[in-house]
């Protein structure tokens, strides 16, 4: 099985961002004949806007992006996150972590802790501890990483855009406290479940690879550690250098459209920021070359747009 995936979160529209990852996604699957899966990662119950996960696909065909197979809702597939927690529980892998936010940003680290990883504080609790702690509130769970010699454990993967991505892999959420799969474990358990061995997402996510790649390790065995050929693709940033977003101005289709910009003319209007001549997909992807493509991300002033698509004729 082999396939690609784009997975958005259905938390509002797509922006011109989010749709041109999903363009570079579809072309680095048909480029190499993989089918493309569609994956909504609607875990976040509190950010799932109802609605929008059609709308996120109905913008997404009208600019050509097609998909193949069963579409998968992250939310409708507890039941495998669990056994994969199971799985890894009965090796002993597994622990119940208390921490609050907070606690996590202020506890002491090790001198060569990169920033943010988790400092090890509920590691190794007494059950006693535990039990105490339980009164006061429900416990995420947390993976219990193995260390090398230097009290961390780091990892490369292969990115055919930024080259080897190397990062420490520290003891990550498997599941959140109010008992939905965390974003690795979901991401991990679905892509290997659903064939999926090439991931093009935005570079935001690079640093989450190396910790994937180690849990996939783990839960499918020492050689589906590499199977996935990562692409971090660029951001969008606004005029100001910041990650584009919606309050940046005309930036889904439906505003775009209601401005008079057609679907084609945005289509157009990606594949040109990304060096690629305009047209169908599927004429594009014959001469696709990953390697031409641009490194820095697209700053895209949505000034521009304001005469009704002046930008895109
Ligand atoms: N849901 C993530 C996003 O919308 C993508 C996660 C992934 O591709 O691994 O940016």
């Amino acid at each position: 099985m082999s396939a690609g995936r784009y997975a958005p979160s259905p938390s509002g529209d797509l922006h011109l961002g989010n749709l041109r990852t999903a363009l570079l996604a579809w072309l680095f699957a048909a480029s190499t004949d993989r089918p493309l899966l569609l994956r909504y990662e609607d875990l976040d119950a509190g950010r799932t806007v109802p609605g929008s996960a059609d709308r996120q696909r109905r913008d997404l065909e009208a600019l050509g992006i097609t998909f193949s197979g069963e579409v998968l809702h992250q939310s409708q597939r507890k039941e495998i996150y669990d056994d994969a927690v199971t799985h890894l529980s009965v090796q002993g892998l597994v622990y119940e972590c208390f921490c609050t936010r907070r606690e996590i940003q202020e506890a002491d680290r090790a001198p060569h802790a990169p920033p943010g990883a988790y400092p090890g504080t509920c590691r190794n609790l007494s059950e006693d501890e535990r039990a105490r702690r339980r009164h006061q509130r429900p416990p995420a769970l947390r993976l219990r990483v193995s260390e090398d010699a230097a009290g961390a454990h780091e990892l490369s993967v292969r990115d055919q855009l930024l080259g080897q991505i190397t990062g420490t892999v520290d003891d990550l959420v498997l599941v959140r406290n109010d008992g939905a799969a965390a974003y690795n474990l979901a991401v991990v358990v679905d892509d290997h479940l659903t064939g999926v061995d090439q991931a093009v997402r935005g570079d935001d996510l690079a640093s989450s690879a190396p910790r994937q790649a180690y849990l996939r390790g783990l839960l499918y065995g020492p050689e589906a550690q590499q199977e996935v050929s990562y692409a971090h693709v660029p951001l969008v940033l606004n005029a100001e250098g910041k990650r584009l977003a919606k309050r940046d101005g005309a930036v889904t289709l439906e505003q775009l459209n209601s401005q008079g910009v057609t679907a084609e003319a945005v289509r157009d209007r990606l594949l040109l920021s990304l060096g690629l001549p305009p047209g169908p997909l599927d004429e594009v992807v014959k001469d696709f070359d990953p390697q031409a493509l641009p490194s820095e991300p697209w700053i895209f002033d949505a000034g521009e747009t304001s005469d009704a698509g002046g930008a895109y004729t």
